[in-house]
């Protein structure tokens, strides 16, 4: 039922630019939730357009949550949609070794390939729909590139990466690796099969997915064909952001459009309510959509850099850390 990333659906449509995973026929799915009568849609509260910056050795980057309050991002800190670019021979770039400490990442990557190598051991190779876990805790050292090969041959990149805080009484736990391919990942559609839902983490409705945050939350990577209308059920505890992308469509039953590279914030309610315009642009096709939440935390939170505290004082601690190598050693071997 799983095709690679250059299949056709069975509506003819040609789903090779974005989805990582696809299916030959989503009506074979299970159905996600519906919501029950007495329920409620959330409320967008804002929207925000991504600025563009580039990253590590230079890779181009959107900013998702440049402009949202840490109220509303609560767990997460920082999002980076990391291209999408197509690159020529030579020019793939990735990041040189560099410490993290007091949270945890999540890379998703739709296109291209990431190499990943840490400090305590951990590495693999992040592509086609597979996400990479590593919860820095404590310390580490850690680099992500795309393996020789592709940097020589050049090729589409794109993916995601979010940081997701960790509470105080968990900042310093143990560093963490887990690596997750796309099949791991749980797939849903909706009533008229003219979604692919993917849970990348987290439960959706009665739907789990793979992998493990120490804080809860849910990601899920949607694909809308135009026209579709979507109603997602969301845990009415977690925080809840949709970030587009690609493709244009609306959010909320107030139907405000959004498209690539914006955010919508949605607050207070059960369910989470997308549509897609019926007519999108001749190389996405689909509205393609990330939705995220999780527990707040509802701690200060202070952040410098590669490093995300409760205070100024254990930042300053951590950089001293990090200067005396307890953050971690670069393997002898590496890559
Ligand atoms: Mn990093």
């Amino acid at each position: 039922m799983r095709k690679d990333s250059r299949a056709k659906n069975p509506v003819g449509h040609y789903s090779g630019y974005m989805p990582a995973i696809t299916v030959e026929n989503p009506l074979e799915l299970p159905k996600v939730a519906t919501p029950a009568l007495d329920q409620r849609a959330r409320r967008v509260t804002s929207i925000t357009t991504a600025p563009r910056g580039l990253e590590g050795e230079g890779f181009p980057v959107r900013r998702a949550f440049h402009g949202i309050s840490q109220h509303d991002l609560d767990p997460f800190i920082h999002m980076d949609q990391m291209g999408e670019i197509d690159y020529g021979p030579g020019e793939p770039k990735g990041t040189p070794w560099h410490p993290h400490r007091g949270f945890e990442t999540v890379t998703y990557m739709m296109e291209g390939t990431f190499l990943h190598q840490d400090s305590i051991g951990g590495g693999g190779v992040i592509e086609n729909g597979g996400t990479q876990w590593m919860t820095a805790g404590a310390g580490i050292l850690h680099i992500e590139r795309p393996p020789d090969a592709l940097i020589d041959s050049g090729g589409l990149f794109h993916g995601i990466q979010l940081w997701v805080n960790l509470p105080s009484a968990l900042k310093m736990t143990t560093p963490r690796y887990q690596d997750i391919g796309s099949h791991d990942v749980k797939l849903l559609t909706n009533d008229n099969g003219d979604a692919i839902i993917r849970v990348i983490a987290g439960e959706l409705g009665d739907a789990k997915g793979p992998g493990s945050t120490h804080t809860p939350i849910t990601i899920v990577h949607v694909s809308l064909l135009p026209g579709g209308q979507l109603v997602l059920p969301w845990n009415p505890n977690y925080n809840a952001l949709t970030y587009v992308l690609a493709g244009e469509g609306t959010v909320g039953t107030e139907r405000t459009p959004l498209h690539d590279g914006q955010m919508a914030v949605h607050v207070d309610g059960d369910f989470i309510v997308l549509g897609a315009n019926e007519t999108q642009d001749s190389r996405t096709h689909a509205f393609e959509v990330l939705i995220l939440g999780g527990q707040p935390i509802k701690e200060p939170v202070a952040v410098y850099g590669p490093f995300v505290m409760n205070t100024r004082a254990e930042l300053q601690q951590a950089f001293e850390d990090y200067e005396a190598g307890r953050l971690g050693q670069i393997p002898a071997e590496h890559i």
